[in-house]
């Protein structure tokens, strides 16, 4: 079906980023809700055609670990509009608030490690594509436990409006070494981006953060960032070794540190790809792919649904 403005009723905001806009809509024809993304955007006519052309791969894209597209057109000439799945769980950013201590329980972590990894091995080995904007707010989850892709960058065009509208858009810190220094870089710069994004959902703190000595850091603005930046290409690579919590004195997983240690190799051609990793049939991710952990995902994913709702 071809989707167009009056068909859409938006029922509530879910929230804006960098690019734009998301709400949760009702396509009313079909009366299935969606998640409508809105994307200001001023560039000519011929451009934005050739974005609605570029976006058109991901009718292409199908995969448990990606998120559904329905369709993109553009609006008042000024707005490309894009109508995806709505994943009534929301994003890792939002879900980590509702955890006890910021944590991520274990199980959850293997789960949500082999869903990207395989999203990724999925996207790339199909359709050629990197995502390259891994991070908590771009990996949504559904009330069944499932984990889901959104927000990778298939248009070229789209991409370039962006940049030309703010150079720091797409700009974080989730972004590999090789990445930050220009060089040419593939899908491993996305498991550099999953190892940052688990050890802040393991330890409950974000990773490029106060408390680490250095008061740029907290500066907002560009000047913060490009010092930021320039650390993580020049010091050694976050990793995790402490205490998982300093009241139980639990440790971390001895798989889960050597797992995402071996994602922060900062020389990508050591660091391993997302399928040399969901390959390791000894390693952390040890009977993901035979479901050992789905039941307790369940269970845990309905109880932040529960909690999401209440809030
Ligand atoms: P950035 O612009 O840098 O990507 P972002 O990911 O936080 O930042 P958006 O992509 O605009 O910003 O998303 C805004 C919020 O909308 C997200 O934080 C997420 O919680 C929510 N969201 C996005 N897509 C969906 C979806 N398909 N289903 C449910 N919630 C969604
Ligand atoms: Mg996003």
């Amino acid at each position: 079906f071809r989707l167009n403005n009056n068909d859409l009723l938006t029922l509530k905001n879910l929230g804006s980023g960098n690019s734009g806009s998301v709400s949760k809509i009702l396509h009313i024809p079909t009366q299935k809700t969606m998640a409508k993304k809105v994307i200001p955007i001023d560039s000519e006519a011929k451009i934005q055609t050739q974005i609605i052309r570029e976006l058109r791969i991901l009718h292409e894209c199908r995969s448990p670990y990606i998120i559904e597209f329905y369709g993109a057109f553009i609006n008042n000439n000024n707005t490309i509009v894009i109508c995806m799945e709505y994943c009534n769980c929301g994003s890792l950013d939002k879900i980590v608030q509702l955890c006890p201590d910021g944590q991520f329980p274990l199980a959850i972590l293997k789960k949500l490690a082999f869903s990207i990894l395989s999203g990724l091995t999925y996207l790339y080995t199909t359709h050629k594509i990197i995502h390259r904007d891994i991070k908590p707010s771009n990996v949504l989850m559904t009330h069944k436990g499932e984990f889901k892709l959104c927000d990778f960058g298939v248009s070229r065009e789209l991409n370039n409006s962006l940049a030309m509208a703010d150079t720091f858009v797409g700009t974080s810190t989730y972004m590999s070494p090789e990445r930050i220094q220009g060089l040419t870089y593939g899908v491993k710069s996305d498991v550099w981006s999953m190892g940052l994004m688990l050890i802040e959902l393991a330890s409950g703190k974000p990773v490029w953060s106060e408390d680490d000595g250095n008061p740029n850091t907290k500066s907002a603005g560009p000047e913060g960032i490009l010092d930021l930046l320039q650390r993580i290409v020049n010091e050694t690579p976050p990793s995790l070794t402490g205490k998982i919590n300093p009241i139980t004195k639990l440790n971390y997983d001895d798989n889960l540190c050597s797992f995402i240690n071996s994602c922060l190799i900062k020389d990508d051609n050591a660091r391993k790809s997302p399928w040399d990793l969901l390959g390791d049939p000894q390693g952390f991710l040890q009977g993901v792919s035979e479901g050992l952990y789905d039941k307790d995902v369940k269970v845990w994913a309905k109880g932040i649904r529960k909690l999401s709702k209440d809030k």
